[in-house]
């Protein structure tokens, strides 16, 4: 038995080089973060030169799609790769999950976290969950083996302090929230750990975790979910940060989040580990615009959060990886539905062939061989189909207000833009292209059709008192 112990060790040996080949991947998720709030995105005040450097050495996306403009139903694509209509992650009757929903993202449903569990990855969530609350639906019994996190928005569980509850904040730049009017938990994995949640701090903590996390899983593939819970309003920036941006309070919270970004990178880099590591950074919608300055900002982009507009669905998204990811500025269509099939093909790990997929892979973009095999986006929000995109045309058939959460609007006919020439659909082209209106008519109908089966709401469901 002796005389086996080095064979055994050497063939121990292999099987963990084999394994160190299958790349890394870290997801850092911005909430509410718009189009137009990175300066390699074109905004001219906020400093985020990590962030910067993550887009000169990676690739910039510019036309990067969120699977519904708020939330739960938006991270609910993200961790599935399939629009949350199907999932029961899209509801008429409420937006998204609350302190007192009895629901969240079935167990049925295979996350990234679970396809990467194919092939032994570590895998944890760090920050904001918002796909249920509830022991079930906890990141913990969807594939990551540890959780640390505020489970929902950092706006929930409101106590009272300001009232009405946002008036004030709208309308007052320098109006700022009380940590202790909003009482919501943090979580290390199932046990509440810190109620109100110290959320000035909650940035730089996340970051460091994260940080933590990379630095102990270094030997081995590992998947790490960091989801921050800002810039999503009520702003809490660290001492450090606070009062530290031109663009305010917003901006504070951003250098923060660069912050910490720059952060894992360096760590990635000192551990040798950029040759095999791929950092996706985005944003799960648009800006909410409702707060004026204290939201973010869509750039060119018409209208934010919660609308079908591009402000609502196109997010600033930049893939990073020296040894995996071919610099470049890439217009080509993309969507977080994408990432798990991305993840999957780079993993050799299988995403499930049992239901209905809206991901498409990614990969031969981001290595540079090849175009994005997305040619179509649909856009849902509420469990309603509002427009569909096809090539540089987009087709309005349905439309809300174009504020959050904003009235249903009565369209005359449907609305046509070519985004790429039109980038904040100001010009409607339906008139003179009615074959087009067609064509996409009819793509909006089969997708509708192809949805018939989705599961039942599961946002509307409410803990019995
Ligand atoms: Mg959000």
């Amino acid at each position: 038995m002796k005389n086996l112990l080095p064979l055994l060790l050497l063939i121990f040996h292999f099987q963990l080089g084999a394994q160190e080949k299958l790349p890394n991947f870290v997801i850092i998720f911005c909430d509410d973060l718009g189009y137009g709030d990175l300066s390699s995105f074109g905004n001219p005040t906020i400093q985020t030169p990590n962030l910067d450097r993550m887009a000169m050495e990676g690739q910039k996306w510019t036309q990067f799609y969120v699977a519904d403009p708020v939330c739960t139903p938006s991270r609910a694509g993200l961790m599935t790769g399939r629009y949350p209509i199907r999932n029961g992650m899209s509801s008429a009757k409420r937006v998204v999950l609350f302190p007192d929903s009895a629901g969240g993202l079935p167990e049925s449903e295979v996350t990234i976290a679970e396809v990467l569990k194919q092939k032994g990855y570590a895998t944890a969530a760090i920050g904001k969950w918002h796909l249920g609350h509830l022991p079930q639906y906890l990141p913990t019994n969807q594939g990551f083996d540890s959780y640390f996190g505020i489970p929902y928005s950092n706006d929930m569980d409101y106590i009272g302090g300001m009232e009405p509850r946002y008036i004030d904040l709208a309308d007052d730049p320098d109006a700022m929230p009380e940590i202790k009017y909003y009482n919501v938990p943090l979580m290390e994995n199932e046990k509440i750990v810190e109620r109100p949640a110290d959320q000035t701090t909650i940035t730089r903590r996340y970051s460091q975790r994260a940080v933590d996390y990379i630095k102990a899983n270094k030997d081995h593939p590992f998947f790490l979910y960091l989801a921050h819970n800002l810039p999503h309003i009520p702003l809490f920036a660290s001492p450090d940060f606070k009062d530290k941006s031109k663009r305010g309070l917003f901006g504070d919270v951003l250098q923060e989040i660069d912050n910490g970004v720059g952060q894992i990178l360096q760590t990635i880099r000192d551990l040798d580990l950029e040759e095999q590591t791929i950092v996706l950074f985005t944003s799960d919608n648009g800006p909410w615009l409702v707060f004026k300055t204290h939201g973010g900002s869509a750039g060119p982009l018409r209208a934010g959060k919660g609308t079908t507009f591009e402000g609502g669905q196109r997010v600033p998204t930049i893939f990073w990886g020296p040894g995996q990811v071919k610099p470049g500025l890439i217009t080509d269509m993309g969507s977080t539905l994408d990432v798990i099939n991305t993840f999957a093909a780079l993993s050799g790990a299988k995403v499930p062939d049992d239901r209905k997929m809206d991901g498409y892979d990614l990969s031969p973009v981001l290595q540079g061989n090849g175009k994005s095999p997305r040619e179509s986006f649909y856009y849902w929000t509420r469990a309603e189909l509002h427009a569909v995109r096809s090539g540089p045309w987009k087709l309005h058939i349905q439309q809300r207000e174009p504020v959050n959460y904003g009235n249903k609007v009565e369209l005359e006919h449907p609305e046509l833009y070519n985004l790429e020439s039109d980038i904040s659909e100001k010009y409607d082209r339906s008139a003179a292209h009615p074959e087009i209106v067609e064509k996409l008519m009819k793509v909006y109908k089969a997708h509708l059709a192809d949805t018939e089966d989705a599961m039942p709401d599961m946002l509307e469901a409410r803990i019995k008192e």
